[in-house]
């Protein structure tokens, strides 16, 4: 009897042990002591912003005109090839033909993805007006509209080669088409983001951000923020200043709720609970 009074004593206590180790690792997932660097404290015009997010787009936007062009160049040798219009020693037989315009085509897919990828943070850096519908779509999904010129000519002139035999033609259009669509949807922006939506979170006097994220958030306890000791902190224009375009979707939600719940409170006319929520903020 005493034994079996013993174990379960034992048990008992290996269970609480269990339990405070549990609730401190998830206490310890919520909190994090966080380190704080201000930055840019001088408010910032509407146009001193747009030209900042300018300048920070501008060189990922011609990295990524100059990797387009180099995707057509590309393209042009993938024709030349295929069409034995240009003919190298190992080019004129197979497998060196087959490989010439395929290695061509490679190197095209490869060049419009890494531009659209550049061209995308650009935009995010430095969105575009979408009063403007069709500027909006055409400027977002640039892109798109490139890797339809980077394969679409190839395959036309694979369709429509006379010296190719058909087993080839096949093969060169099906994996030309196979790249445009792979680069049109990695070229699409599924997320865009539009100056207004910019502008509209441009006047929030304190947010928080890390130097590797491409967002700002407006709680420094956000769980996104739980893996980074070092914040840096400001206003959001100045977070936009430093390449940080959007709201986190997050602390957009929250900041959404507990709006909510305030004018809510204050509709029910609980003027108590309305206070200690000012407090709290
Ligand atoms: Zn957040």
């Amino acid at each position: 009897m005493a034994d079996k009074k013993k174990n379960d004593a034992a048990k008992e206590a290996a269970k609480k042990a269990l339990e405070a180790a549990a609730a401190n690792r998830s206490a310890g997932r919520k909190k994090i002591e966080h380190t704080y660097t201000q930055v840019g404290q001088e408010s910032t015009s509407k146009e001193e912003l747009l030209a900042a997010t300018r300048k920070n787009a501008l060189p990922y936007r011609i990295f990524a005109v100059i990797l387009w062009i180099l995707a057509i160049g590309f393209e042009v040798f993938a024709i030349l090839f295929f069409t034995h219009t240009l003919e190298l020693s190992f080019t004129t037989e197979n497998p060196g033909w087959t490989i010439s315009w395929a290695v061509c085509l490679g190197l095209d897919l490869i060049c419009v993805i890494i531009g659209s990828l550049l061209w995308k943070k650009g935009n995010h850096l430095d969105p575009a007006p979408a009063k403007n519908k069709a500027r909006f779509w055409i400027q977002n999904n640039f892109g798109v509209i490139v890797s339809v010129l980077a394969f679409a000519p190839f395959i036309i002139f694979a369709l429509t080669d006379k010296k190719a035999n058909k087993q080839s033609k096949i093969i060169a259009v099906i994996a030309a088409a196979v790249a445009l669509v792979v680069a049109g949807l990695v070229s699409f922006d599924w997320n865009p983001v539009s100056q207004e939506e910019m502008l509209e979170n441009a006047h929030i006097d304190t947010v928080y951000w890390t130097a590797s994220g491409t967002v700002y958030h407006a709680y420094d306890d956000c769980q996104h923020l739980n893996h980074t000791v070092e914040l840096l902190t400001g206003t959001s224009a100045a977070a936009i200043e430093n390449g940080k375009t959007r709201l986190c979707k997050t602390c957009e939600a929250r900041a959404a709720k507990e709006a909510e719940q305030l004018v809510e409170n204050t509709a029910e006319n609980k003027p108590a609970e309305t206070d200690a929520l000012k407090i709290s903020e």
